[in-house]
C-alpha cells in the first residue's frame, strides 16, 4: 500500500487516526511530535523546546528523523506519517526521500475543524499515561468521571505540556502560515482527500477506511 500523510489544524484527530489505520493495515505510524519528544537524551533539548513553544522544530532535524524511520523495512508495505510533512519545504524533500527509497505517497487526507473546535480540543485535552486514553475537560460527554483520574485505571492524568491557550495560538497560526499551503500543494498532485474531522472518531475513520479501501480492492 502506498503511504499516507495528514493535513491537519491541532488537535483535529491525526494521532488518534494514525493509530487505528496502523493497527488496521499493520503499517508504520510514524510520528514526528512523538519522535522530537522522545529524541530527549540525544542531545536534542533546544529541538524539544522549539516544540513546547508550539513553532516548527528546524527542518533539517525532523526530515532527518523521517528518512531514519522511512528507510527501515518495516515501511516497505506502507506508512503513516502523523506530522510531517508541516509545511511546502519538508513536502518537497519528502518527494525527494521517498525517490530515493523507491517507495510512493498515495493518500493526503486534510482533517478539517474550525478554529474553534480545534481550541477547545487543545485546551481541555488531558490523558492517561498509563493506557493512554484522552479526555476532554470542556466536553461533558469525554471528562473523566472523578476529576484528573481516569477512569479505566484510575492513573492521575496528564496534559501534555504544549495544550494550553498561548501554545495553542501559535500552533494554530502556524498551521494557517506554515501547513495550510500544503492543501493546494497536494490538490495539484491529485492526492488530497478532504474529511469532516468533526464528526465522530469512528465517522472519521470510516471515511478515511471507504478512500483506502476503494483504491486497493
Ligand atoms: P504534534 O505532536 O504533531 O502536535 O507535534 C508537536 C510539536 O512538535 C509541534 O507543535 C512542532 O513544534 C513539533 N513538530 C512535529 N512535527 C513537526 C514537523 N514536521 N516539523 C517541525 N516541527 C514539528
Amino acid at each position: 500500500m502506498n503511504g499516507i500523510i495528514f493535513i491537519a489544524p491541532p488537535a483535529a484527530g491525526k494521532g488518534t487516526q494514525s493509530n487505528i489505520l496502523s493497527s488496521k493495515y499493520n503499517i508504520p505510524h510514524i510520528s514526528t511530535g512523538d519522535l522530537i519528544r522522545a529524541s530527549r537524551n540525544n542531545g536534542s533539548n533546544e529541538y524539544i523546546k522549539q516544540a513546547q513553544s508550539g513553532g516548527l522544530v528546524d527542518d533539517d532535524f525532523v526530515i532527518n528523523l523521517v528518512y531514519n524511520e522511512l528507510k527501515k523495512s518495516d515501511c516497505d508495505n506502507g506508512y503513516i506519517l502523523d506530522g510531517f510533512p508541516r509545511n511546502i519545504n519538508q513536502a518537497k524533500e519528502l518527494d525527494d526521500i521517498l525517490k530515493k527509497l523507491n517507495k510512493k505517497l498515495g493518500y493526503v487526507f486534510l482533517l478539517d475543524i474550525n478554529y474553534e473546535l480545534s481550541r477547545n480540543r487543545i485546551v481541555g485535552r488531558i490523558s492517561c499515561p498509563e493506557c493512554g486514553k484522552v479526555y476532554n475537560t470542556l466536553d461533558s460527554l469525554s471528562k473523566p468521571k472523578i476529576p484528573n483520574k481516569c477512569d479505566i485505571c484510575n492513573t492521575d492524568l496528564v496534559r501534555r505540556q504544549d495544550d494550553n491557550e498561548e501554545t495553542f495560538k501559535n500552533r494554530y497560526d502556524v498551521y494557517l502560515n506554515e501547513t495550510s499551503p500544503l492543501i493546494d500543494f497536494y490538490q495539484e498532485k491529485g492526492l488530497l482527500h478532504k474529511i469532516d474531522a468533526s464528526m465522530s472518531i469512528e465517522d472519521i475513520s470510516r471515511k478515511i477506511i471507504e478512500v483506502i479501501d476503494y483504491d486497493n480492492n
